[in-house]
């Protein structure tokens, strides 16, 4: 067992019976140990210690696109990296070297260059190349679309839409040569016109930032994910794991706790 495991968050994990499939959301993971300075970020020596849990515990990596059909498999897991930084190369190679695979979803018109969109407090970071996308796809990983500028899907009107879904698809279509049908809504921003959006320009598969188990809903467009932050402790990470779930301090699981023994308690009605 990782010493860096509390027994109880190991035990929660190791007992905990998945109803379904669960997708993880990264963006930036910095070289280096201990609490990356970006929320956003995790360090590589975390990152490292999470994907030695998953393996340890039995979990099975897919892509994005496997979810475009039937439910998979309890303990089945697409890690997914948003944005497309250039540090991500690094932590492409660690899933390589253990036979785990990845869906990353990057932003179009960055590729090579800097990350251009203005966000508040997120670091302005290079961004992987054209030939660093390749190279990953080579090496069996998904490479998706996040749009071709960042922008907030459900913001835009209708042709502003069409042409962020559209021109991302077929830069990187042109790029690597092959079809992609993989998307994720920057910001997780989503609504029924974004949706329909996608599926007419024919992505198969897209995720959001809604938590919870990934299949839940059974909308292959709308696929849930949980995101993984500088200041999660691997304890944290098999507790977010173990209840599908952000809000995973102690303090919530007690509330958890509680509404489930309170539901339990609650007289049965009568039909
Ligand atoms: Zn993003």
């Amino acid at each position: 067992m990782n010493p860096a495991l509390d027994p109880i968050s190991a035990r929660l994990l190791r007992n905990s019976q998945p109803p379904g499939s669960l997708a993880l959301m990264y963006h930036s993971v910095a070289p280096g140990s201990g609490t990356a300075d970006w929320h956003y970020a995790v360090s590589m020596q975390r990152f490292r210690a999470q994907l030695d849990l998953l393996q340890g515990e039995g979990w099975r990596t897919c892509q994005l696109a496997d979810m475009a059909g039937a439910a998979l498999p309890p303990r089945s897991m697409v890690i997914t990296f948003d944005d497309g930084y250039q540090d991500n190369f690094a932590a492409f190679e660690e899933l390589a070297k253990r036979g785990m695979t990845a869906s990353w979803f990057v932003v179009s018109r960055d590729i090579g260059a800097l990350a251009a969109w203005q966000d508040s407090g997120s670091p302005q970071l290079p961004m992987l190349s054209a030939a660093q996308l390749r190279e990953m796809q080579a090496g069996g990983m998904e490479i998706g679309a996040h749009s071709h500028t960042h922008r907030r899907l459900t913001q835009c009107d209708d042709t502003g839409l069409v042409s962020e879904l559209t021109q991302s698809k077929a830069t990187l279509e042109n790029l690597l040569q092959r079809p992609v049908t993989s998307l994720a809504y920057p910001y997780g921003a989503h609504d029924d016109r974004v949706v329909a959006a996608a599926r007419v320009a024919g992505y198969q598969t897209a995720c959001t930032t809604r938590t919870g188990w990934a299949q839940a809903g059974n909308d292959p467009l709308q696929i849930r994910r949980l995101s993984i932050h500088a200041d999660d402790s691997l304890s944290r990470f098999a507790r977010k794991l173990a209840f599908a779930d952000n809000a995973v301090d102690w303090l919530s699981l007690l509330n958890y706790a509680k509404r489930q023994l309170l539901a339990r308690l609650r007289p049965a009605r009568t039909p």
